[in-house]
């Protein structure tokens, strides 16, 4: 049998406000026999407190572990996408806590590698914009075949999670997160007799591998969005994208599927 996941690390901004509220949670585990620990590398179980950026920022802080059991506790008046629990219901987390066949949700994350070398992962998506005002120009490859010659702002490159978020808002299809896929969308692409590009967002099977290939002329400092976080790497020329062969584990509450958040969040 498994050993029980009872090392808890709770990943929050530490204000006054928040601690306040915080303490009590603390004293909620260790009465239900958790440990609480201060280094997120001896938990089992990662808690953020705050809102699905916060859920992102711990997931990247305590480096993508598939090892890991990770929860989102929402102090915003609703939920969100990655909290499942909100901070006045502690009912649903004692619940949760003690139960014995917790429900895990697996999210697939996208690894990106820039110019051979660096290699991030992605639990939303990976974005990538000119950091100036001229248009941008990419090569975009899906596998090895030369798809199209990008013109416009950017690109984003969303996991089926992230497909909820900033591709949405440009139109993009939502994903369920049981599809092991990556989805690539545009940010304002010129069309034009010269420049052509699908124009509509496309999902890539987790098999295939996007690579887009950077044109140096005039794109030096292209802004490269990893989830909320931008990485300044100058004089980029090569990003590949896939999905990674890590996943991201969630506690899964009853009747909390991701479609019923899509439903509760837009709907
Ligand atoms: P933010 O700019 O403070 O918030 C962006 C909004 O997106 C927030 O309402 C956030 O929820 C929500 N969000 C985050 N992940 C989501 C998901 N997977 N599905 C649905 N909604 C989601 O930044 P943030 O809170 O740190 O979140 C970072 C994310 O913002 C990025 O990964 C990107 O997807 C998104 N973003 C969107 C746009 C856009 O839509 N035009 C532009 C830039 C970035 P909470 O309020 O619960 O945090
Ligand atoms: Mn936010």
């Amino acid at each position: 049998m498994e050993q029980r996941r009872n090392h808890l690390y709770f990943f929050y901004k530490h204000d006054e406000q928040l601690k306040k509220q915080v303490e009590p949670l603390i004293k909620i585990a260790e009465q239900n026999h958790f440990v609480v620990v201060d280094d997120h590398r001896k938990a089992n179980i990662i808690v953020s407190i705050g809102d699905d950026g916060s859920f992102l920022q711990a997931v990247r802080q305590s480096g993508f572990r598939d090892d890991c059991l990770y929860a989102g506790i929402s102090t915003l008046p609703s939920r969100g996408f990655y909290c499942d629990f909100h901070i006045d219901d502690t009912d649903h987390m004692v619940e949760a806590m003690t139960h014995e066949q917790i429900e895990v949700r697996k999210y697939p994350i996208i690894q990106v590698t820039i110019d051979d070398t660096a290699s991030f992962f992605c639990l939303n998506e990976c974005s990538i914009r000119s950091g100036i005002i001229k248009t941008f120009v990419m090569d975009v490859f899906i596998d090895d075949l030369h798809f199209e010659t990008f013109r416009g702002d950017g690109i984003i490159v969303a996991t089926p999670t992230g497909s909820t978020a900033y591709n949405k808002s440009v139109n993009g299809a939502v994903v369920d997160p049981l599809l092991p896929c990556i989805q690539v969308s545009e940010l304002a692409s010129l069309n034009n007799n010269r420049y052509r590009t699908l124009g509509s967002s496309f999902i890539l099977s987790g098999q295939r591998k996007l690579t887009l290939k950077i044109s140096p002329d005039g794109n030096h400092y292209p802004i490269i969005g990893m989830d909320n976080e931008a990485l300044s790497i100058q004089h980029i020329e090569k990003i590949e994208i896939s999905l990674s062969s890590r996943i991201v584990k969630t506690v899964r509450l009853k009747d909390n599927s991701f479609w019923e958040k899509v439903k509760r969040t837009f709907l």
